[in-house]
């Protein structure tokens, strides 16, 4: 997969990708990443990539000029899946659009910042807005990295337990049951039995009976049939 970022900080891109499981991604060969900064594609003389909104109001607005040639080009060397602009105003990302977009070739994300990007980018090139919350940032780079790895991390190979990401919260509906690690008891606070006996099906009843109890608990909307 592919994934093409345009941003005006291309350098708050150098930790979320530069660790973890993204970065074994990345060396695997299973994703590449390109940064492209959209002040690069400014024609103006001091490289401008925002200015004043028209009809006044507080804060700057993203030009067309510069995220237009930057798309512009990467379209015409290949075929986008999608063009997403991150924004606050878009779907709300959840487990299935990652599921959804690990499956892609090609994916382009603009970062917004300031006020946001003129709003005819949206038109003319965005084919879907992903927000990541009801709240606003100051940039879509945060953003763009939490879309990145939600993605990434269920593409088939990046987890070396490939049946890792299927058991995380969200995949069928539930949130993920407790877990422990040793040692089996600390300080008198006792790892629950069942997980050290040894019996297979078992700790898997107890598993699906904890990430029932816990959703219905936490998350009953995940429960409902509604959707
Ligand atoms: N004026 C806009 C907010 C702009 S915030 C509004 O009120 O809707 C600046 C940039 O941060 C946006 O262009 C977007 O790219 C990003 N951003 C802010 N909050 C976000 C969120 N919840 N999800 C995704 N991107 C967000």
């Amino acid at each position: 997969m592919r994934i093409d970022i345009l941003t005006i900080f291309p350098e708050m891109f150098d930790s979320p990708f530069g660790h973890s499981i993204i970065k074994r991604a990345k060396n695997k060969g299973i994703v590449k990443i390109f940064i492209h900064n959209i002040r690069d594609y400014s024609l103006t003389k001091n490289k401008n990539v925002d200015d004043y909104a028209f009809g006044g109001g507080a804060g700057m607005v993203m030009m067309i000029e510069p995220i237009a040639l930057c798309i512009e080009k990467l379209k015409s060397e290949r075929t986008y899946d999608d063009i997403i602009y991150m924004s606050p105003d878009g779907e709300l990302l959840n487990q299935s659009i990652a599921n959804h977009l690990s499956m892609y070739n090609n994916l382009i994300i603009l970062c917004g910042h300031y006020k946001g990007i003129d709003e005819r980018v949206r038109e003319a090139y965005i084919t879907r807005e992903i927000s990541i919350g009801d709240y606003v940032l100051s940039g879509g780079e945060l953003a763009a990295a939490v879309l990145c790895d939600s993605i990434i991390r269920v593409i088939p190979g990046v987890l070396n337990d490939e049946t890792s990401a299927l058991s995380d919260s969200f995949q069928n509906d539930l949130l993920s049951p407790p877990v422990y690690t040793r040692p089996a008891n600390y300080k008198g606070m006792k790892v629950p039995d069942i997980l050290l006996s040894g019996n297979e099906k078992e700790i898997q009843k107890w598993k699906m009976s904890k990430a029932m109890e816990r959703t219905a608990l936490r998350r009953p909307d995940l429960l409902s049939d509604d959707d």
